[in-house]
C-alpha cells in the first residue's frame, strides 16, 4: 500500500478540524487539512496533481458538507500549491508575500523536470496564486473560530512559510516545518531558520501537530519529532561548516556523512540540497537548483523515486 492513492485518508483531528494525510509522505505526497464551522470553511493547503488535489476536496465535501471559503497555503511548493486551481473559484485564496512569488515564477509547475521517476504528471492544474497576501501574520474568523496564519519570521523551510494554529483546539498545521519521520529539506529556506523555527514551533505547545508530511503527532511524539529536526539541522550545521573547512564540495560533504540515526529516513538525499543551501548562505551566493539536484541524484545513484 506505500504511497498508493486510495491510502490517503481524512482524519478528524479536532472539533471540525480535519487533516488529510497521504501516505507515505516522500517526494510529493504531502498532507493537507481543513477547519470547518457553520460560519465557514478554510482549507490548508492542496495536493501535487489533479487527481490527488480532486480525492482531497471531494472527501472534505463529503464529510463536512460545505465548500470551502477560504484557503492558504503553508509555502510555495508544488505539492502544496499545484491543485489550487481545483478549489472553487470564490474560494479566497491566502498565502506569504514571498510564497506567492515563488509560485508566480515556479517553473516546474510548466513541466516536471525528470529529477524524479517516474516523472510526475500534474494533470489538468492551473497556476492559481493567493489573492490575499501576508507578511508576518493574520487572524482568520470562522464565526467565533479564531485560526491564526503565522511566519516564523524569517526564511526556514522556503522564504514563505505560514502556520495555522486552531488556539481553540490547540491543533498545528506545520507545512513543511515538519517532515515527521522523512528527511527534512530546507534548500529553499535556511538551515539556521529551520532549526530556529523548531523553537518557535514548540512555544504554540500543540495538542496535535499535522506535519507537513508524515503521519499526525500527538503526545510525546510532537517533542520527539522536533528534538528530531534539531538534532538533523545540526549535523547539517555541522557537516557544512567541516566540509567548507576541509575544502570538501557539498556532494563530498554529504558522502563523508554517517547519517546515524536519520539512516532509515526516506529522500535521504535531502542531505544533498540541504548542504547546498548551508553552503550558499556561507559565501553569501545564490543557491543553483539544478546543480544541487543534480548532486543528489547522483548521491541517490539516479532519480528519486516519488509515488505522487
Ligand atoms: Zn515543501
Amino acid at each position: 500500500m506505500r504511497g498508493t492513492e486510495d491510502a490517503a485518508q481524512l482524519v478528524e483531528v479536532g472539533s471540525g478540524i480535519h487533516a488529510w494525510v497521504q501516505p507515505d509522505g516522500s517526494w510529493w505526497l504531502n498532507n493537507a487539512g481543513a477547519i470547518t464551522t457553520p460560519s465557514g470553511q478554510l482549507v490548508v493547503d492542496t495536493c501535487a496533481t489533479e487527481t490527488r488535489a480532486r480525492r482531497f476536496l471531494d472527501a472534505l465535501s463529503t464529510a463536512t458538507g460545505r465548500a470551502p471559503k477560504l484557503a492558504v497555503n503553508t509555502h510555495q511548493h508544488g505539492d502544496h500549491t499545484y491543485g489550487n486551481s481545483l478549489l472553487p473559484a470564490g474560494t479566497v485564496l491566502i498565502g506569504q508575500e514571498n510564497m506567492r512569488e515563488g509560485l508566480r515564477t515556479d517553473p516546474i509547475i510548466d513541466g516536471c523536470p525528470p529529477f524524479w521517476s517516474p516523472v510526475p504528471d500534474w494533470g489538468d492544474v492551473q497556476r492559481r496564486l493567493p489573492d490575499i497576501t501576508v507578511t508576518d501574520a493574520l487572524t482568520v474568523h470562522l464565526g467565533d473560530r479564531r485560526v491564526e496564519l503565522r511566519h516564523p519570521g524569517g526564511p526556514a523551510h522556503t522564504t514563505g512559510d505560514l502556520v495555522a494554529w486552531v488556539p481553540d483546539e490547540r491543533v498545528l498545521f506545520t507545512g513543511d516545518l515538519v517532515f515527521a519521520g522523512l528527511t527534512p529539506l530546507v534548500f529553499m529556506g535556511s538551515v539556521s531558520g529551520a532549526l530556529a523555527a523548531v523553537d518557535w514551533l514548540a512555544e504554540f505547545g500543540p495538542r496535535v501537530v499535522v506535519p507537513g508530511h508524515g503521519p499526525i503527532l500527538t503526545g510525546d511524539d510532537i517533542a520527539r519529532v522536533l528534538d528530531e529536526h534539531r538534532r538533523y539541522y545540526r549535523l547539517i550545521l555541522r557537516t557544512g561548516a567541516a566540509g567548507i573547512e576541509n575544502g570538501l564540495s557539498p556532494l563530498e560533504a554529504a558522502r563523508a556523512v554517517d547519517l546515524g540515526e536519520f539512516a532509515g529516513w526516506a529522500d535521504a538525499e535531502r542531505l544533498v540540497l540541504n548542504l547546498h543551501r548551508f553552503y550558499a548562505d556561507h559565501h553569501d551566493s545564490e543557491l543553483d537548483l539544478i546543480a544541487a539536484f543534480s548532486d543528489a541524484l547522483n548521491y541517490n545513484g539516479g532519480p528519486l523515486p516519488t509515488h505522487v
